[in-house]
């Protein structure tokens, strides 16, 4: 088969190593749970399937254990601009007890592979090994060079993973225009039955604060002047409620469009769509629709008997895109006096770009495979590893195809009890990957 040409939807899987389950599944054995593992067994692993492919993995490590992999697939045409895929290996811990599999088992029941990581995102690591393998074992060379990552540390922030390879070894990435990583390409729900999928074109952006209150200290048994405590308390319920404004981008209009199945222009409109027809999405989908603040620590005092003379909070705050300096003056206007904050942590939002010729590729892909698909962009409510592949200049999405069984709560999988991922969709997924890594 020549480069670019589209596989019919039943092709055979005709290479002859593991299947995407078997895998997955291998991959979930190795604990890369982060903190507490480290990725250098998985990476390892990783890096012999592809030398086993007559690939040249490398594997970096920026500090012992915390084992980065990048190969690259040469394309037979030097001037298309090459393709980055990225996924992590890290996954976040998990209490084995609370689990039907243990979830370092990556045991295979009831047609899914169950684990920490089935959804994020060892499925996608394996999916794309199974892409290369397939590509590799039919004689197919891809169009452009092809780049995959499989890198560390993406679950406490990246800087042992993709800041690590993007700030000390962006050569790698050489020629690379676009990256694609987690979290979209996945089915949702549509009205009209058409088989819709939601390919992320931007992620939020992040920053966390530490909010501290002062107040007056003395004595437990005295009628208190000032308690910090109670203070915060009420300082926290007015800073989360400032903000609540409604805010839709255009890629979040187009998915409601799509989901009911005919044009939708109010903002309310927009909110009320996404929330009744999009199942077990909703939640994912409704937080893409607003900056959101979530207070996630809290803390102050010293002694049961003593009124201390400060308390603080931390808060988990999120912004869309382009709305940034609103999130923050937000928050710096509902603040009392006698509050101050502090920003701790901040990471970028990424820019989207739905009407890029790159999002049409993807759609392409899925087309080959599902040729009904429509195809939407959305906002992913939360940060990837592609925030550190954006510094790079490359434009970014979220994809990682996925034709999911109709009521599975892909989304409670996410760092959730009883992950667990459909072996169909995973099939679905190398398929598309397949097509993708030609095109
Ligand atoms: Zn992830």
């Amino acid at each position: 088969m020549s480069p670019g040409t589209a596989a019919p939807a039943s092709s055979p899987v005709v290479g002859a190593g593991p299947g995407v389950a078997e895998i997955c599944s291998t991959l979930i054995r190795f604990d890369t749970s982060n903190p507490g593992g480290v990725e250098r067994a998985a990476a390892e692993y990783v890096a012999g399937f592809l030398a086993d492919l007559g690939l040249e993995p490398v594997v970096l490590e920026c500090e012992p254990g915390r084992s980065n992999v990048v190969v690259r697939l040469p394309g037979v045409d030097p001037t298309a601009p090459a393709l980055l895929v990225h996924g992590h290996l890290d996954t976040v811990p998990a209490v084995a007890d609370d689990w039907t599999h243990h979830p370092q088992s990556g045991e295979i029941a009831a047609g899914q592979v169950w684990g920490r990581g089935a959804v994020d995102m060892k499925h996608a690591v394996a999916m794309d090994l199974a892409a290369v393998a397939e590509l590799v074992a039919r004689g197919r060379r891809p169009r452009r060079d092809i780049v995959l990552a499989f890198v560390a540390d993406e679950e406490t922030g990246g800087q042992a993973g993709a800041r690590f390879l993007v700030h000390e070894h962006p050569e790698l990435f050489e020629g690379c225009r676009v990256a694609i990583g987690e979290v979209g390409g996945f089915s949702i729900p549509a009205l009209d039955g058409t088989p819709t999928f939601a390919v992320s074109v931007a992620d939020k952006g992040l920053r966390w604060y530490e909010l501290r209150r002062r107040g007056v200290a003395g004595h437990g048994s005295m009628l208190a002047k000032d308690n910090p405590i109670t203070g915060l308390a009420a300082t926290l319920q007015e800073v989360a409620g400032a903000v609540d404004e409604l805010i839709v981008l255009e890629p979040m209009r187009l998915l409601a469009e799509a989901v009911a199945g005919r044009a939708v222009e109010q903002p309310e409109e927009v909110r009320a769509i996404l929330l009744a027809h999009t199942g077990a999405f909703a939640p994912l989908l409704a937080a893409a629709l607003r900056n959101t603040v979530n207070v996630t620590r809290v803390g102050g005092g010293y002694k049961d008997n003593v009124i201390p003379s400060d308390a603080w909070a931390r808060l988990d705050c999120r912004y869309l895109p382009g709305h940034e300096e609103r999130l923050h003056r937000v928050l710096v206007e509902a603040l009392p006096e006698r509050a101050s904050l502090e920003l701790v942590r901040r990471s970028p939002a990424t820019e989207p770009d739905h009407a890029s010729p790159w999002f049409e590729h993807l759609a392409a892909s899925l087309r080959a495979v599902s040729p009904a698909a429509r195809v939407v962009p959305y906002v992913f409510s939360g940060g990837t590893d592609n925030k550190w592949f954006a510094e790079l200049g490359l434009a970014t999405f979220g994809f990682t195809p996925l034709s999911l069984p109709a009521g599975f709560d892909f989304p409670a999988m996410f760092h959730g009890v009883d992950e667990r991922v459909p072996i169909e969709s995973l099939e679905f997924g190398v398929r598309v990957l397949t097509e993708l890594l030609a095109l």
